[in-house]
């Protein structure tokens, strides 16, 4: 049998360079090794995004995504979140066993609160609902960037504690980090986000493409412009990089111009089988709602034994 993998990604913007070197670049590397399992976020996504035509135009576009960056549906099972909805039931088993001080302390719990004093409890409770996604399919390797390695962490507490108030039933699972691009800089040097407004699109058109790179925030006290290279170490060699910024030392226009070449010429394949299956909406929509099906199954049996172990009654 092989290893189980899953992860997920919220449709609340469109995907961007970030995403896809920290995290699906590994989901479309290891679906060969791993029975892969990749589900659309959208539950997760309310908790920033509640607009529901967008909600549903973003969902349907990540599946597009998925597929054009090369997840194949036969090895790789693309899924809504909200076509399983155990997860939401798990999640409040597990809400009642995790503590408010473990949640109080992640950090991307707390970065929000301190941008937002009505912060919803949607957005305390999201490693929670987290951990329900990932526990359920009892995952092995669960491959996401840097900003999430304390939500998996709270994940294997989480099971943790289940296990032993109601006896071994959850595996714990293991971050895949891939530490050169653990944490993708945006335009503007923060993490590259969806909700941030500083990315450069992972399907962007050429156009964008130059608009995102010359935007880039370039003052900069080490040798190169840090932002720039940072990103341009995700499309070429340190050994290449070395040269091409040694012989244009200071001329922070041509290396942006450079940059913004090889992102385009990286994105172009991709964008144009993206294009190839948007022609096919229909093949998609029912590539998302056959995996919904079969994972709802997967994970239905998994329920029967927690609700089982918990001790609460039911009657399907
Ligand atoms: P949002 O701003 O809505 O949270 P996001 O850009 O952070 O959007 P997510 O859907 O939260 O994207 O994350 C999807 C995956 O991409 C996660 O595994 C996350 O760790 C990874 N990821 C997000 N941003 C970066 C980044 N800048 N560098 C590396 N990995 C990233
Ligand atoms: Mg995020």
């Amino acid at each position: 049998m092989k290893k189980i993998l899953v992860s997920g990604v919220q449709p609340s913007g469109r995907l961007h360079i970030g995403n896809y070197f920290g995290a699906l670049k590994q989901f479309v590397d290891l679906q060969d090794e791993y029975e892969t399992r990749i589900f659309i976020a959208n539950l997760h996504a309310l908790t920033t995004l509640q607009n529901p035509e967008e909600l549903k135009k973003i969902s349907r576009e990540l599946v597009l995504d998925f597929l054009a960056i090369g997840l194949d549906p036969k090895k790789a099972t693309l899924y809504y979140q909200s076509d399983v909805p155990h997860v939401t039931e798990l999640a409040w088993i597990f809400s009642c066993l995790t503590t408010m001080p473990e949640l109080m302390r992640a950090h991307a719990f707390k970065d929000k609160e301190a941008k937002n004093a009505d912060i919803n409890v949607g957005t305390f409770n999201y490693p929670v609902l987290m951990a329900a996604d990932i526990l359920v399919h009892d995952a092995d390797a669960v491959p996401v960037g840097k900003d999430q390695k304390q939500h998996i962490e709270i994940a294997r507490e989480v099971a943790r504690d289940f296990n032993n108030v109601f006896g071994e039933l959850f595996k714990e699972p293991k971050e895949l980090i891939l530490e050169a691009v653990e944490t993708v800089p945006g335009t503007d040097g923060q993490k590259m986000s969806k909700s941030y407004g500083n990315t450069i699109p992972l399907f962007a058109t050429d156009e964008e493409v130059d608009k995102a790179v010359m935007s880039i925030v370039t003052d900069s006290s080490g040798e190169y412009p840090e932002n720039v290279f940072k990103i341009h170490q995700l499309f070429r060699t340190n050994d290449e990089l070395d040269k091409i910024y040694t012989e244009n030392k200071g001329q922070y226009k041509k290396l942006k111009e450079l940059l913004a070449e090889d992102i385009k010429n990286f994105i172009r394949p991709m964008r144009e089988r993206r294009e190839e299956w948007a022609g096919k909406m229909d093949e998609v929509d029912k590539i998302v709602a056959e995996g919904g099906k079969k994972m709802r199954e997967v994970v239905h049996k998994k329920m029967v034994e927690v609700r089982e172990r918990v001790g609460l009654i039911h009657n399907d």
